[in-house]
């Protein structure tokens, strides 16, 4: 049994050594099995934060992008500048995280408007432009346009004006040229500028964006404007050709009367003379015939014929030495048609003409109508042919007076306009329609009966404005009277 019991501790101690030995294996195992954990660990872990990294950068990028996109589409609208640059801004200060953002619209040396927009509530004010802002805006309009720039507040230099406006010390700021003497500027209040190059390339990116999507606005305004200009060349130049076509018209037909008045001129003569001199004959044989012994008076008077021819005779004289005149004195105001004419041109007071013209036709018109002179004082004279012009006055005044029935107001206005004396004329009376105006001024162009108008008093005054470089115009509109206006350049004389 000793044997047996001695046999027993040897193997329990073999398998005890066997246990320890494997313990031993286990600890070691268990210890790579730790390091290989650890390392693992660390891969992990590393792995992650490269992860969150590209995580936050995508993040970053993506909301870059939308701004870049809603950018875009905001500049594709056809919004007006101001606009542009109020959602401009905005979106910036957006993207910022800013508080703050100050747009100010800089003329070369008129500062006018600034607007400013409050972090978030992105109500935009326009503020009047204060002394002191010409000392916040000057040092950056040097800057190269479109670059985004930073400033510290310090180097702006203490200004009061400054601390009312922005928070921070250090601006964002952003110079876009509008035209060759306008500047917009845009300054963003910001509290940092730590932000990746990919972060400034994206805010470089818009700013190119914005000034492209200004530069085409500015070119379809100035084109706009352009246009506009063009428009209104050519309407001037359209009512140029009118007057130069009416003109030519006028010119021509003026050349056509005085051709015909020069043809009359001297059957006219004879005709006039010749009728004076039957007027001294018919005296002789009156003289004559008074010497006749009675009876053969009596027998002559009592030959009805006789008697009737022998006082008919005079009264025909009469009237053909009275018509006559009248044709004599329309060949004369045929004769300012001629351009051939010399006048004699002296210094005038345009006041005076009006005033002796006014004695003329004074009776015409002082009992049946008002008259009210508003002349101006001290004007200079013209240099002009008094009679004529006085002519030209009492066609007008005679006309008004023609087309006033009733109780009307003649309102005769000179002044000084535009480097030229101004002279209104304005009746209360009939006025005219579009088909009268049209032909106003043709040569014996009459609407009255021919014992009141002849058709000429326009046309001639038409000849005598033109040969004193000065303009006549009309306005009128039936029954609601009528205004000659008349030009006269001093300039030009
Ligand atoms: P006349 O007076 O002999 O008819 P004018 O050449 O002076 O000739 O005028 C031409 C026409 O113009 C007139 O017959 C008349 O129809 C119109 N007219 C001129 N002045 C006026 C006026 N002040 N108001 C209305 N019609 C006018």
């Amino acid at each position: 049994m000793p044997n047996s019991g001695r046999n027993i501790n040897i193997v329990l101690e073999e398998k005890i050594a066997l246990l320890e030995k494997a313990l031993i294996r286990e600890r070691n195992a268990k210890k790579r099995l730790e390091v290989q954990l650890d390392e693992k660990a660390e891969i992990a872990l590393y792995e992650n934060k490269e992860f969150f990294d590209s995580y936050e950068k995508a993040t970053s990028k993506q909301v870059q992008l939308q701004f870049l996109a809603s950018l875009t589409q905001e500049l594709l609208l056809d919004k007006n500048i101001d606009e542009s640059f109020y959602h401009f801004a905005g979106n910036v200060a957006k993207l910022l995280d800013t508080c703050s953002a100050v747009v100010m619209r800089v003329n070369h040396d008129t500062h006018n408007s600034v607007w400013s927009l409050a972090s978030g509530d992105k109500q935009w004010q326009i503020k009047p432009w204060l002394q002191g802002y010409e000392d916040i805006v000057n040092p950056f309009l040097t800057q190269s346009e479109l670059c985004w720039h930073r400033i510290e507040y310090k180097s702006i230099g203490n200004n009061a004006i400054y601390s009312t406006l922005f928070r921070n010390d250090t601006l964002l700021y952003l110079v876009v040229k509008i035209t060759e003497t306008e500047r917009r500027l845009i300054l963003f209040d910001i509290s940092h500028f730590c932000y990746g190059d990919d972060f400034k390339q994206t805010l470089g990116i818009a700013a190119q964006q914005f000034g492209a999507a200004i530069k085409r606005r500015m070119t379809k305004v100035e084109l706009a404007y352009n246009y506009r200009d063009l428009r209104n060349t050519v309407n001037e130049l359209r009512a140029t050709q009118q007057q130069l076509i009416h003109s030519e018209k006028m010119s021509s037909l003026g050349q056509l009367a005085a051709g015909v008045a020069h043809e009359i001129n001297n059957p006219i003569g004879y005709i006039s003379s010749n009728l004076n001199v039957l007027k001294d004959y018919l005296k002789i044989y009156e003289h004559a015939f008074s010497q006749l012994p009675l009876t053969i008076v009596q027998q002559f008077n009592n030959t009805k014929e006789l008697s009737f021819a022998r006082n008919d005779v005079n009264e025909l004289l009469n009237s053909c030495i009275i018509g006559v005149e009248r044709v004599t004195d329309i060949v004369a105001s045929l004769k300012t048609f001629s351009r051939k004419e010399q006048d004699d041109f002296s210094a005038v007071s345009i006041n005076e003409v009006i005033e002796s013209a006014l004695k003329i036709v004074w009776n015409q018109l002082k009992y049946d109508h008002e008259i009210v002179q508003e002349l101006a004082l001290n004007l200079p004279k013209i240099q002009g042919n008094y009679g004529q012009l006085q002519q030209v006055f009492v066609n007008l005044f005679v006309n008004a007076a023609q087309a006033m029935n009733e109780r009307g107001e003649l309102l005769i206005e000179s002044n000084f306009v535009d480097n030229s004396i101004e002279v209104n004329v304005h009746d209360t009376g009939c006025g005219m329609d579009e088909s009268v105006i049209r032909r106003l001024f043709e040569p014996f162009y009459t609407t009255k009966n021919e014992s009141e108008g002849t058709g000429l008093g326009l046309s001639v005054s038409y000849a005598i404005i033109e040969k004193h470089n000065a303009l006549i115009s009309v306005s009128s509109k039936p029954n609601q009277g009528c205004t000659f206006t008349l030009k006269f350049p001093i300039l030009s004389l």
